[in-house]
């Protein structure tokens, strides 16, 4: 089992919106960019029904996407991210690892990964933030193996539970244009519906 994590090291240089970021590429050498907060597609924008594209390379840009994205999941205190939700169409996904602990915050990086097996059930409260200040219950597996590929294009693999799970199953939802509110009840489909674009308005 093997896990890419991404290193970073921030700090503030006056602008709230922008951040100096040193990226352990996993590549064997380290980046520097200006890291820049994204726009998060919300609700109903259409972006989010899209299926996303496999990356078939790793490149600078790709790099600088990540870090953007977990600069980005960081500053809306999101768990997870997907490329897609901030407009770019392509199978990436980043998380807070669950095993993080300390000040040294590390997320995790997946590239193309898919849900290859799952067991259990488990019925947790989930949001989004393409969903801002909606929560609702969804049932997922209790246990997924996801693999992938990491961001040296090394096969990525993970058996995990629980929230982190959790976390696997709706990314990767998003990366197939499946947003959580698709798992609710057809009552609380409707509930939502009704409460949530209004409250848009
Ligand atoms: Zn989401």
């Amino acid at each position: 089992m093997y896990s890419l994590e991404l290193r970073l090291s921030l700090s503030c240089y006056g602008s709230q919106s922008f951040f100096k970021g040193i990226v352990d590429s996993g590549l064997g050498f380290h980046l520097q960019y200006d890291m820049a907060l994204l726009e998060i597609r919300v609700y109903p924008d259409p972006v989010l029904r899209n299926v996303a594209e496999e990356i078939s390379e790793v490149t600078d840009e790709t790099l600088k996407l990540v870090a953007d994205m977990v600069e980005t999941m960081r500053s809306a205190r999101g768990a997870g991210l997907a490329a897609n939700q901030i407009g770019i169409p392509v199978r990436i996904i980043v998380l807070e690892s669950e095993a993080e602990k300390g000040p040294a915050k590390e997320a995790l990086v997946v590239c193309n990964p898919v849900v290859v097996s799952q067991e259990g059930e488990d019925v947790g409260e989930e949001g989004c933030l393409s969903f801002p200040k909606f929560y609702e219950f969804v049932k997922r597996s209790n246990k997924v193996h996801v693999k992938g590929e990491t961001l040296k294009k090394e096969p990525f693999e993970i058996i995990c539970e629980g929230h982190l799970a959790r976390a696997f199953q709706h990314e990767i939802d998003h990366l197939n244009g499946i947003l959580f509110v698709d798992h609710l009840s057809p009552v609380k489909k409707s509930l939502f519906k009704k409460k949530y674009l209004k409250s848009e308005k």
